[in-house]
């Protein structure tokens, strides 16, 4: 081996001890005759001497040394001398007086430092990513993100559940998003689809009885991507046969917790189940973060009978009226006002009416409007007191009012401060909740059609079933979602195993016979042959080593991500491939010329050319 020891571990133990590391120069610095090396490897930081009088030609060797060049040192470890002993370090009170060195391999200059308090932009960081993951920040997340992956396994093993591999090339999977899809050579003018889920093949596992299945599998859906998507993600797919809704409830719960006391040490509070409505009427969204209050706060109420004429139209068309209490924030200037309408105008508002409490009475362009009955049961309903902000929405759209107030309440919460303080140590820091008792269907009014909210394969509650061809939006599911912090973490749900059942939600769904026969129609056979009762569920794996690791962005726990617009700067995927190979696949491009492609590409160009 070129190294005894690695370079964070060494202590005081090793005083007197000749050690062997090898590393990177994290840093040079050149004091009078002597030199200091921080040297650097995957445990940590340590600070190597080269003094001339132990070893000249060491000494000039390292007068030699950049930033991140690797190299071997050997030396003898020692106490550092009384007064230069550093806290902040593990290796603090040693350091290694360098006797060899030799340098492994040389390194230009890197195109950004490699310490964690260099603000770099992430184009280049994604351009430079194995510089970028030699941060010890991307190294704690991908070493927890290992840990996490490995708890999950002891738990499922531990469970009698079986680690299975299903296929990346198939046939599509409806998750609600579009697929990747792969040429197939063999079979002109046709295509594999890259698997937006294991779906099918879990359910067909359970149909094999296989009983208990788990896989942590690469997942693909071709979407618009956010904070918390990538085009390729992980999932920790998990199906259980002979179970119903509290069973995975209770399995993953445990799973979870096992997770978090692993990895966090921290024994998490048992999980609150919200049913959907609730959810949507508190936190105007079914992902809510639990960590602050700052609910919603339903006006119907105080203006039943009131005179301010939007709002009576609104309650009038069965719409809602509904507002949520900024603390502290009344004294709000007029163009942050103005900026809050703003942003309820771009999420779907057709306005927001907003009522500084003051001592004086309401500060409000409404204010003239209302009623002092009305004034009086707002505050007493909101519990707004002197010195706060009430904003309102109306709307007769319920989804609107609940979009709007919903997100709102996200980034005011963000802006003042009512967001805690990441501490994973703390139980209450760790808000999950079980979102239950899902309507099945949403309406697509655009194509004019019912979506599943779910996925298609999603069981009914018994006693909604009936309004599967009369009334879809009173079908109630089987489904469950996991949330954190605002994040959802898991969705799943106990499916159907019935295939005249899975039939007419199909139906339900607009999907004809002969369509389900063309797609399904593998699964709708397989359900003849003694499918067993079954129901799974799968958490993002991005998404839990994220929250866990303290990252607001998935890209801060995945080795290689792709940017926002599914582009890969370090390999430049996606590539144009040559006219042969398109031949080869019986496929001809469309595409517009490079010159008129996309702005990705030309954004990683961009940032390769600065580098
Ligand atoms: N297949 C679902 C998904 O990927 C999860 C599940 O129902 O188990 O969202």
């Amino acid at each position: 081996m070129l190294r005894s020891h690695r370079c964070g571990d060494l202590r005081a133990e090793h005083i007197g001890s000749t050690v062997t590391l090898s590393g990177w120069v994290h840093t040079r610095r050149d004091h009078g005759g002597v030199i200091f090396i921080d040297l650097r490897d995957v445990a940590g930081l340590v600070q190597i001497v080269f003094n001339p009088e132990l070893s000249r030609t060491s000494y000039e060797t390292a007068e030699s040394l950049r930033s991140e060049f690797c190299i071997q040192v050997t030396g003898e470890v020692r106490a550092r001398p009384e007064g230069t002993i550093n806290d902040k370090l593990s290796t603090g009170e040693i350091e290694v007086a360098a006797g060899g060195i030799e340098i492994l391999s040389r390194s230009e200059t890197p195109p950004f430092q490699i310490d964690e308090h260099s603000d770099v932009d992430e184009m280049l960081r994604l351009s430079y990513r194995y510089l970028d993951l030699r941060r010890e920040r991307m190294q704690r997340n991908l070493q927890m993100r290992h840990r996490i992956v490995s708890a999950i396994r002891r738990f499922y093993d531990a469970e009698g559940f079986t680690e299975i591999e299903t296929p990346m090339l198939t046939r599509a999977t409806p998750e609600g998003a579009r697929d990747y899809l792969v040429p197939a050579r063999l079979h002109p003018g046709t295509f594999y689809a890259l698997p937006q889920s294991p779906q099918l093949f879990k359910q067909l596992l359970m149909v094999a009885g296989l009983d208990r299945y788990y896989q942590i599998v690469r997942c693909f859906r071709d979407e618009d991507l956010r904070a918390d998507r990538q085009p390729d993600f992980t999932q920790l797919d998990v199906e259980m046969s002979f179970v119903e809704i509290d069973d995975v409830l209770d399995s993953t719960e445990r799973m979870l917790k096992s997770v978090w006391r692993e990895v966090l040490d921290v024994e998490l509070a048992d999980f609150v189940r919200l049913p959907f409505e609730e959810s949507m009427d508190r936190f105007g969204t079914d992902k809510p973060d639990l960590r602050y209050a700052m609910e919603l706060v339903d006006l119907a109420d105080v203006f039943a009978s009131t005179e301010v004429k939007v709002l009576a139209s609104v309650l009038g068309d069965g719409g809602l009226v509904k507002a949520l209490v900024v603390e502290g924030q009344g004294g709000l200037a007029r163009k942050e006002l103005d900026a809050l309408v703003d942003q309820a105008k771009s999420l779907g508002a057709g306005g927001l009416v907003w009522i500084g409490v003051a001592p004086e009475g309401f500060k409000s362009p409404l204010d003239k409007f209302f009623s002092d009955d009305e004034r009086a049961g707002l505050l007493k309903v909101t519990g707004a007191r002197e010195g706060d902000l009430v904003l309102i929405v109306a709307d007769a759209r319920h989804a609107v009012v609940h979009k709007v107030l919903g997100n709102l309440r996200v980034r005011l919460a963000e802006r003042f401060g009512l967001v805690p303080e990441y501490n994973p140590g703390d139980p209450d820091y760790w808000q999950f909740a079980w979102v239950v008792d899902f309507p099945w269907f949403e309406r697509n009014e655009e194509e004019d059609r019912w979506d599943p909210i779910h996925h298609p394969f999603t069981g009914v509650v018994e006693d909604t079933v009936e309004y599967l061809e009369t009334d879809p939006s009173k079908v109630i599911s089987k489904s469950y979602d996991i949330t954190l912090n605002g994040w959802e973490l898991a969705s799943g749900s106990i499916r159907i195993h019935d295939a005249t059942m899975q039939s007419r939600v199909f139906e339900a769904l607009g999907i004809g016979g002969e369509e389900q026969r063309e797609k399904f129609g593998f699964l709708l056979d397989a359900f003849k042959f003694g499918a067993p009762p079954h129901g799974g569920i799968a958490p993002g794996i991005d998404r839990i080593v994220a929250l866990a690791a303290g990252e607001s962005n998935i890209r801060e726990v995945i080795a290689f991500p792709k940017t926002q617009t599914a582009f890969d700067p370090l390999t430049g995927a996606p590539a144009p491939v040559s006219e042969d190979q398109l031949e080869a696949l019986y496929l001809r491009s469309v595409a517009p010329k490079d010159s008129e492609r996309g702005s990705s590409r030309q954004t990683g160009s961009t940032a390769q050319r600065k580098a």
